[in-house]
C-alpha cells in the first residue's frame, strides 16, 4: 500500500497516520517531522526551511521534493509507505507521481480526512483561549497554516479524485471512530 493521507492542520491527521502505519505495517513518513529533524540537526536544508515553517508558510517545493524523494527511495519503502503532510501542492503531487512512475510503483490509495473549516477554526480559537502557554503568535501561525491549506493543499482532493484514488473519510468523532472509518475505507 502506497498511501497518501490528506487533511487540514488540526484534523488529527498525525495521530491517525501513526495508527494506520502500524496497522498496515508500512513506514510513516511525515514531511513536517523530517523538516524538524533537519532543523534540529542544523543542516543547510533545515536552515533554509526554518523561516517558512516559523511563518506557517510552505517550504519551497524543490526543497521538500528532494528530501521526500530520497526518503521514499529507501529500501524500507519497497513494500509501501504512508505519506503524511506530503504532497501539499499540485506541483508536489505531479512530481511525486512522475518519480513513482519511473519506479513503476504509483500511489495506490489516498484518504482525505474531512473536517469542516468552522470546526478547525473553533479548535484554534479554543487553544488560544485555554492559557496553555501558547502565545497569540502560535494561534496566528495556526490560522495562517489553515489558510495555506485551503488555498494550496485542498485542491489535491480533486487531483486524486480525478485519478480514482480518493477516499473521503468523516474526520469528526473519537480517535478510534475515525481510525475505524479510515481502515474500512482503505480496505474496501
Ligand atoms: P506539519 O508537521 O506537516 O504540519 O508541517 C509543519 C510545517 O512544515 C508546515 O507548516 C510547512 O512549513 C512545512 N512543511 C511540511 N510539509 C511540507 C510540504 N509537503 N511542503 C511544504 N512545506 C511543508
Amino acid at each position: 500500500m502506497r498511501l497518501v493521507l490528506l487533511g487540514p492542520p488540526g484534523s488529527g491527521k498525525g495521530t491517525q497516520a501513526v495508527m494506520l502505519a502500524r496497522r498496515f505495517n508500512i513506514p510513516h513518513i511525515s514531511s513536517g517531522e523530517l523538516l524538524r529533524q533537519e532543523m534540529a540537526a542544523g543542516s543547510p536544508l533545515g536552515g533554509r526551511a526554518k523561516e517558512f515553517m516559523d511563518r506557517g508558510d510552505l517550504v519551497p517545493d524543490e526543497l521538500v521534493i528532494e528530501m521526500m524523494g530520497q526518503r521514499i527511495l529507501r529500501p524500507d519503502c519497497s513494500a509501501g509507505f504512508l505519506l503524511d503532510g506530503f504532497p501539499r501542492t499540485l506541483e508536489q503531487a505531479q512530481l511525486l507521481d512522475a518519480l513513482l512512475e519511473k519506479h513503476r510503483a504509483p500511489i495506490s490509495h489516498v484518504a482525505d480526512l474531512d473536517v469542516p473549516e468552522e470546526v478547525i477554526i473553533e479548535r484554534i480559537r479554543k487553544r488560544g483561549e485555554s492559557g496553555s502557554g501558547r502565545s497569540d503568535d502560535t494561534v496566528e501561525v495556526a490560522a495562517k497554516r489553515l489558510q495555506v491549506y485551503w488555498a494550496q493543499t485542498a485542491p489535491l482532493s480533486r487531483y486524486y479524485r480525478e485519478r480514482g484514488l480518493l477516499r473521503q473519510v468523516n474526520g469528526l468523532g473519537t480517535v478510534e471512530e475515525i481510525q475505524g472509518r479510515l481502515v474500512q475505507a482503505l480496505e474496501a
